[in-house]
């Protein structure tokens, strides 16, 4: 093992969160080695007009395949140890949660409680939408305003469905989007990816450096310092950093697993787990897409439209979701054609009308103690972590299937609401846990540590110069798209670190 080198904070993952936690510290004057499991992922994205024309990215980097479910046997978990990390593969839909999705959980129940509110992010959800330049439009009932860069221009005769649902209270409007500008052409996955967008732009600063092809492998908590090794894939050398503070961001699966991987004679069962509370509440979204015929034709959408959660009214308060609203894809035999989707986009150039639309809806899961993510074995001190398989045990309950069947509903009544009758069309896909890929609350944030691994500022309580940041912190799952507001909080939690830190304001 070499010696060990010296950074004032590691950040663990270029993905959205760590790339955000990681600009933050460096322009607020902190030094930072980010280290990542991967390379840069190759795409092409070309965009014309504020339509996407084409969209490819190299897939192969998109894994499901480091896990044994053992809830669900349907369970998929979807990573990308590459730099970047799923944001190469993402849809880029990027919706601020409402104030009351923070507070609804605490109704049910004490552990529900998020220790943050909508105005301790609202500065943040600023900061990081003036990054990710949103393609969208104004805000309505459910959905707070976003800062958007490109307005988009909603045809006719949605704009007056959308006119006419949102007077009856049905909150719909432009889904915000993180598309890119108007015209560009570019070899990179999707327009915003956290690798391109930030990561990138920081090589060369001086107070930056990336490790591509680390693997953290186990953080050692001091009492002052922190150390972290991680296994250099090239050469297969384990190597050492030493740092003020490390912030963890690697996605909800592998954060709560690297801590697990982290076991000291302080923390026997992995860094921060005294409550035993590290990899358990693990959530996903449910999510169903389903097609629906509409009594008359409609222009087709070249940008999706969004109805926002139903307000507060059901005996459960975190029974939520929300739908997403897509032109009619057609396949073909054809897997390019298919990937690319050439024919449905350049319908909607051409304003072409049809009496079909395709939905998603995206809806909550209230988080359960014992749908977790666990170690399957004690790791050696050379394993590659991205290697190691981790048991998944994830389930959806009965109340699922009552959820997505009013949230139909819910998208019936909408248009209906807005002039349009509308018929979602069965047979309907049941739920598989995972295919969201919005995973979350594997390593909580609570103010009381019998409830939460982390504070309100996404410190470990037992020790805090250890800070997680991404998705893995939400206490519970509201039914929007996370990772616009895990940013937020990445960044919240870096600019929180970067103070405690006494870093100079950067000039
Ligand atoms: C098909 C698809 C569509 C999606 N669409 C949306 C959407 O429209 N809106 C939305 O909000 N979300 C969407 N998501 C989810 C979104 O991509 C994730 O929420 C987001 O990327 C999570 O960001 P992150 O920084 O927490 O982690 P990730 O993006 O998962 O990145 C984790 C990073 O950590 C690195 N890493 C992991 N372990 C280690 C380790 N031990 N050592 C070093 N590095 C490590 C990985 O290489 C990776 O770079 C989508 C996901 C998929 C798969």
């Amino acid at each position: 093992m070499l010696a060990a080198e010296y950074s004032d904070v590691i950040v663990v993952g270029s993905g959205p969160c760590g790339a955000i936690a990681a600009r933050t510290l460096v322009h607020l004057g902190v030094q930072v080695t980010m280290m990542d499991a991967g390379n840069p992922v190759r795409g092409l994205v070309m965009r014309a007009g504020g339509h996407t024309i084409v969209q490819w990215r190299d897939g192969a980097t998109l894994r499901n395949d480091r896990h044994v479910a053992t809830g669900d046997p349907n369970t998929s978990w979807y990573s990308s140890p590459a730099s970047g990390g799923l944001s190469n593969h993402w849809s880029a839909a990027v919706l601020r949660m409402s104030p009351e999705e923070f507070i609804n959980g605490e109704a049910l129940d004490e552990r529900f409680r998020w220790p943050i509110t909508y105005d301790d992010l609202a500065p943040y959800y600023d900061l990081v939408e003036e990054t990710l330049a949103p393609s969208g439009g104004p805000p309505s009932r459910g959905l707070p305003a976003s800062k958007i860069t490109h307005p988009v221009v909603v045809p006719n005769d949605w704009s007056e469905t959308i006119r006419c649902a949102s007077d009856r209270n049905y909150g719909m409007g432009v889904l915000p989007m993180a598309l890119g500008k108007r015209w560009m052409a570019a070899s990179r996955p999707p327009a915003f990816n956290s690798y391109h967008s930030v990561v990138r732009p920081m090589l060369g600063h001086p107070r930056f450096t990336l490790l591509r092809n680390a693997v953290a492998v186990r953080i050692d908590h001091g009492s002052g310092d922190a150390s972290l090794e991680y296994l250099d894939r090239a050469t297969g050398e384990l190597r050492v950093l030493r740092s003020r503070a490390i912030v963890v961001a690697a996605g909800a699966l592998d954060s709560a697993a690297l801590l697990l991987r982290s076991t000291s004679p302080d923390f026997p069962t992995g860094l921060g787990n005294s409550g035993g509370l590290v990899g358990k509440y693990l959530h996903d979204h449910p999510r169903q897409w389903f097609n629906a015929t509409l009594a008359r034709p409609m222009t087709l959408l070249s940008h999706p439209l969004y109805i926002a959660p139903a307000q507060r009214c059901d005996s459960n308060p975190m029974a939520a979701s929300i739908l997403t609203l897509h032109s009619p894809r057609r396949l073909s035999g054809n897997a390019l054609l298919n990937r690319l989707d050439i024919r449905t986009k350049a319908e909607a150039l051409i304003a072409r009308r049809s009496d079909t639309l395709s939905v998603q809806t995206f809806a909550t899961m209230i988080p359960q103690e014992e749908c977790c993510v666990r170690l399957m074995k004690e790791p050696g001190p050379r394993d590659d972590p991205m290697n190691d398989t981790l048991e998944i045990n994830l389930h959806f309950d009965q109340s699922t299937p009552k959820v997505l069947a009013k949230a139909r509903d819910r998208f019936a009544d909408a248009l209906d609401a807005g002039g349009v009758r509308a018929m979602p069309i069965g047979p309907f896909e049941e739920p598989r846990p995972g295919l969201s890929a919005h995973y979350g609350g594997t390593v909580r944030m609570h103010d009381d540590p019998s409830f939460g691994v982390l504070d309100r500022w996404n410190r470990v309580h037992d020790a805090p110069n250890v800070i997680v940041c991404d998705s893995s912190c939400f206490t519970t799952g509201p039914a929007k798209h996370p990772t616009l507001t895990a940013m937020a909080i990445a960044a919240r939690a870096a600019s929180k670190l970067a103070r405690d830190l006494g870093a100079a304001t950067q000039a």
